[in-house]
């Protein structure tokens, strides 16, 4: 495993507030990973941090062999962060917004194959405020690959999509990940953390309290003795619901 990411002993205070309070772990280069934790955990300051676009009170960052303190604009070059889809210009088509996104990145780019790898070549003259929540979220995961980096940075990109339009992000996310791209990731959906990553760190309150694979973490508190209260079904809601509408893209 190559470490293409490593933090050690992170803080971040705000004024008298310590919102990150020394975090310390490392992302192996072509991993999918996870960082999970209740609202005001401090995952997005920590993300920031390493994006670059937030300065860090204390600790060390290295990405790809370069140090955040020295080389920032090494870094940059390198990594792909998913911007507030309300930072769009509503009224330009996808294909304008890309056009845009190159000239700033100064990357030449084909719109037409980006759009290819996010499924929306059909809505290349479409203007932005015109696609659904689930298209809006795959054309700025496509807005990351702009500067084709090593590593993108997405933070709670399904957050308020409804279940189709999760899995086609799942399956775009594997996909970015099959060509080589390291991603990191948050959310709030543990059924996603579980499918999607290959390690996942908990944070609470500005601390990682666990880091490992889901599957070692079920496993570590299955052997503890641990029982859900409830037998549980073989399938639950969600699967009726996805079984009963499809599983397809339904918005195009
Ligand atoms: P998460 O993404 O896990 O929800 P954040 O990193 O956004 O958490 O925030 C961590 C804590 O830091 C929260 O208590 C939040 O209110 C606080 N915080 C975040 N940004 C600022 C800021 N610019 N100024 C002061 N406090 C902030
Ligand atoms: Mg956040």
């Amino acid at each position: 495993m190559n470490t293409i990411i490593s933090v050690k002993d992170l803080k971040k205070n705000y004024g008298n507030f310590e919102a990150v309070k020394g975090i310390s772990f490392e992302v192996y280069e072509g991993e999918i990973f996870g960082l999970l934790g209740p609202n005001g955990a401090g995952k997005s300051t920590t993300l920031e941090i390493i994006e670059t676009l937030r300065d860090k009170s204390s600790g060390e960052v290295i990405v790809n062999g370069f140090n955040l303190d020295k080389q920032p604009g090494e870094i940059k070059k390198i990594i792909g962060v998913q911007l507030q889809t309300s930072g769009f210009y509503p009224g330009l088509s996808l294909v304008e917004l890309i056009n845009l996104f190159s000239g700033l990145y100064n990357e030449p780019v084909d719109a037409m194959e980006l759009l290819q790898r996010v499924n929306l070549v059909d809505k290349a003259k479409n203007k932005f405020k015109d696609m659904s929540g689930g298209q809006k979220q795959r054309f700025s995961i496509a807005t990351t690959l702009i500067n084709k980096p090593k590593i993108i940075f997405l933070d709670e990109p399904t957050t308020g999509l409804d279940p189709q339009a999760r899995r086609n992000l799942w399956d775009l996310i594997v996909d970015i990940r099959s060509k080589g791209t390291t991603v990191i990731l948050t959310t709030h959906y543990m059924d996603e953390a579980e499918q999607l990553c290959d390690r996942i760190a908990i944070m609470d309150e500005g601390r990682i309290i666990k880091l490992d694979s889901p599957d070692k973490m079920i496993d570590e508190l299955v052997a503890s003795g641990f029982e859900r209260t409830k037998q549980v079904k073989a399938a639950n809601l969600e699967d009726v619901f996805i079984h009963l509408t499809g599983k397809d893209l339904r918005e195009e």
